[in-house]
């Protein structure tokens, strides 16, 4: 049997309208949330980046502001600038664009940021309150990928979960927000490129997360039956027609299109819940980035 399609778009809507009465509330008390994007230099995939964050907030009614840097932005300067935007009470968060140019070193802007305008979760601060099993500000992807999870309406406590990929931004946050429970915790276990037989994990999993960068990582014969999938990989790869040559575009150019980490066509007759990608995590993502931002603005609030 096909498996159930958790889509993003859908859970991403609730969020939203979730967020709406805080918004206003946050206006009536003189602090609209005001998001400001910081970018050093120029690049092609930070610009989709921004395109993507100031559409979301428009339709949010989020003020949304981007800090434009030349290249030859030293690391002291950005440090600086980072600061007075911290003190800026008009400013409610902040978000760091990647990639910043060589010889800076993105954690210790990252960690200069304040935790309470950190909308993307990813300071020290806000990592460790994880530990705590504290959500607060957290790193968006990974909540994403909870968030998606927890809408299937499939109970957790116990589960065999595998986490495929350990980054700080996906499964490290990921694994510790599955154990933020005492009691209703599921299992979780975190495979990476060190692993040595990552079959065996998926294979005996209920749950997987595959957050790695690897199209068709996941093969059908890598799960079990009735496995829920949380596919978080993004992978821009060539169209090809049925003798398998790239389709070119109008320009002539190698077409593409966007997959996950798994083979979706052939897992998605074995398992009961699966993502798509695009459509599942990326949308989930973007509510959460506009959640940490009405968070951020309301602990700004509270400072007032
Ligand atoms: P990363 O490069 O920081 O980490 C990759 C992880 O995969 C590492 O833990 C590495 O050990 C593991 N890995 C690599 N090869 C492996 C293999 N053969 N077997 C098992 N593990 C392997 O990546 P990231 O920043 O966490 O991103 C991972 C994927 O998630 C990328 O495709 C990225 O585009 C996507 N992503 C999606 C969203 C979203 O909104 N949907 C957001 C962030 C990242």
């Amino acid at each position: 049997m096909a498996a159930t399609l958790l889509q993003g778009e859908k859970v991403a809507s609730e969020i939203k309208e979730g967020l709406k009465k805080d918004i206003e509330d946050l206006k009536a008390k003189g602090v609209p949330p005001h998001l400001v994007a910081v970018q050093v230099g120029e690049n092609a995939a930070a610009r989709v980046y921004i395109r993507q964050q100031q559409k979301a907030c428009e339709e949010m009614d989020i003020e949304y502001e981007v800090k434009g840097l030349p290249e030859s932005t030293t690391q002291g300067e950005l440090l600086s600038f980072v600061e007075q935007l911290n003190r800026d009470d008009a400013v409610t968060g902040i978000i760091l664009m990647m990639p910043i140019p060589e010889g800076i070193d993105a954690r210790r802007v990252q960690i200069k940021i304040s935790p309470d305008k950190d909308v993307e979760g990813m300071h020290p601060a806000n990592m460790g309150r994880l530990v705590y099993g504290e959500m607060g500000l957290a790193p968006c992807t990974a909540r994403a990928a909870v968030e998606l999870l927890k809408s299937s309406g499939v109970e957790l406590k116990g589960k065999e979960v595998v986490i495929v990929g350990h980054s700080e931004i996906v499964g490290k946050p990921l694994t510790l927000m599955l154990l933020s429970s005492q009691m209703e915790s599921p299992t979780p276990t975190v495979c990476h490129i060190a692993t040595n037989d990552l079959a065996f994990h998926t294979r005996r999993a209920d749950i997987v997360f595959v957050a790695v960068g690897r199209p068709g990582l996941i093969q059908a014969d890598m799960v079990k039956d009735g496995v829920i999938v949380i596919d978080i990989g993004i992978n821009r790869v060539p169209v090809t027609d049925e003798n398998g040559n790239p389709v070119l575009n109008e320009k002539g150019k190698p077409k593409k299109r966007v997959v996950g980490d798994v083979d979706f066509e052939g897992i998605k007759e074995k398992a009961s819940f699966i993502t798509p990608v695009p459509g599942g995590v990326g949308p989930m993502t973007t509510a959460m980035l506009l959640y940490n931002t009405v968070e951020a603005a309301k602990r700004v609030a509270a400072r007032k």
